[in-house]
């Protein structure tokens, strides 16, 4: 059989009619998916997909990893403790020493480590709280097309007109603005630092600017580490903390652990959570300098703060990927395949693309047409590829592989891309 045939339709019923309008994802991929493994995943009609979505980041390390899948069994086997809040717990002991001694130690990084709720937006909710409390001021900066997440007090730091208004409250005490390459030819925060220093601008002074070296849904912008460097003097000189959102860029998806290493900056806090777990399960961290930890016993709790399996997964992922550079050199490398391939495909379409960007294994081919981009991910999900749009209009076809796919996974995915380009072209 051709692993691309479809053989019947798959039975969609109880999702049409039970579940919420809000889904989203399955409705660019209208299939029913039922195994993955690595690079793959594999729906209930035996077709095969090419993953380069990976769980929106959250799955570096591919699906199911085995050295992760291993670690997770034997833990559930021995009855190992699922669920523990807040309260000590060997997994969690484990977890937090390989942190410390596999990740911050080598960076001599001596951040204090906060268990927010699971999810990315639990662990920006807790870096905001913490700012505006540290330096007793409302205002945050946030910049053009950030995402932060779907929580009020994220949502108030991102971009998205569609996603903001879904708030059905105002969203306050945020400020925008412009990320790297927004303004063509403008130098870097001369505005930025005229409305700090101008009593008459209008401007609250800042608790903190919240940035993500890459902007992953605002359309995988690239921000250069000259402009994050300088972005974290402003900060210095203006008494603001610098929050780096690494939620879906770190945990080696640029490269190094951290995206920000790159650029030779110290965020004050930082937050991460997605490919942590390593296995997909929900795990969210919120790190900062031990100075700032000013916290109250039990100011800022949540039920999941405990997810001890996560901690098991978690820690074989940096036991496994983390103790030497090899993943980092492997993902710089790959990197350059990806680029190489974009290049091409672009040199081969250059009226209908308008440019393709990225650092690592994130990836961006912008089209001149939204319309264009939504029909190659279409496209691509029919030759057994996923991949998502991202951008403002979804201009953007983002490209998120496993950090551990083989060049000849990535070279797969890749030859799917270009196929559903040039068919999207034949077809207007
Ligand atoms: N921050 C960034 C940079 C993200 O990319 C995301 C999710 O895509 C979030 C925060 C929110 O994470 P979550 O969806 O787990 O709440």
């Amino acid at each position: 059989m051709d692993r691309h045939q479809r053989v019947t339709a798959p039975d969609q019923d109880v999702f049409e009619t039970l579940e919420s309008e809000v889904r989203s994802y399955c409705r660019s991929w209208p299939t029913v998916f039922d195994r993955a493994s690595g690079s793959y995943l594999y729906d209930e009609q035996g077709r095969t997909y090419v993953d380069f979505f990976t769980g929106a980041g959250s799955l570096n390390y591919g699906h199911n990893n085995p050295l992760l899948k291993g670690a997770l069994l034997d833990y559930l086997q021995r009855d190992g403790i699922t669920q523990g809040l807040d309260m000590s717990t060997a997994a969690k002991r484990t977890f937090l020493q390989a942190f410390r001694d596999i990740i911050l130690r080598p960076r001599q990084l001596s951040y204090k480590v906060m268990f927010s709720g699971p999810t990315g937006t639990n662990a920006v909710e807790a870096a905001l709280k913490l700012a505006r409390k540290v330096k007793g001021r409302e205002t945050v900066v946030s910049f053009t097309n950030a995402f932060h997440g779907m929580t009020l007090g994220s949502l108030a730091v991102t971009g998205n007109t569609f996603k903001r208004a879904g708030a059905g409250v105002s969203l306050v005490h945020g400020v925008p603005m412009p990320y790297d390459g927004y303004l063509d030819d403008a130098p870097p925060f001369t505005w930025f630092e005229r409305l700090l220093a101008d009593r008459g601008s209008g401007l609250d002074r800042p608790a903190a600017v919240i940035v993500e070296t890459v902007q992953g849904e605002g359309g995988v912008n690239v921000a250069r580490p000259e402009w994050l460097r300088e972005l974290a003097e402003v900060c210095r000189r203006n008494d603001m903390l610098l929050i780096a959102d690494d939620i879906q860029m770190g945990c080696g998806r640029t490269g190094a652990f951290f995206s920000f290493e790159e650029a030779g900056i110290v965020p004050d806090i930082v937050t991460v959570s997605k490919s942590l777990s390593g296995y997909g399960l929900p795990l969210a961290l919120c790190l900062f300098k031990p100075e700032l930890d000013i916290w109250e016993p039990g100011e800022h709790n949540g039920t999941f703060r405990g997810n001890n399996p996560a901690f098991v997964t978690a820690t074989a992922a940096l036991e496994a990927y983390w103790a030497n550079d090899q993943l980092e050199k492997q993902t710089l490398l790959q990197g350059e395949q990806v680029e190489r391939a974009l290049a091409k495909i672009q040199a081969d379409h250059p009226e209908d693309i308008k440019e393709f960007r990225g650092r690592g294994l994130v990836w961006g081919l912008e089209f001149r047409d939204a319309d264009r981009a939504a029909r190659v991910t279409a496209r691509s999900f029919t030759l057994g590829l996923l991949v998502e749009n991202s951008g403002p209009d979804g201009e953007v076809v983002k490209l998120l592989p496993p950090l551990t796919a083989t060049f000849s996974e990535l070279d797969e995915g890749l030859h799917a891309l270009a196929c559903a380009v040039r068919e999207t072209a034949l077809s207007t």
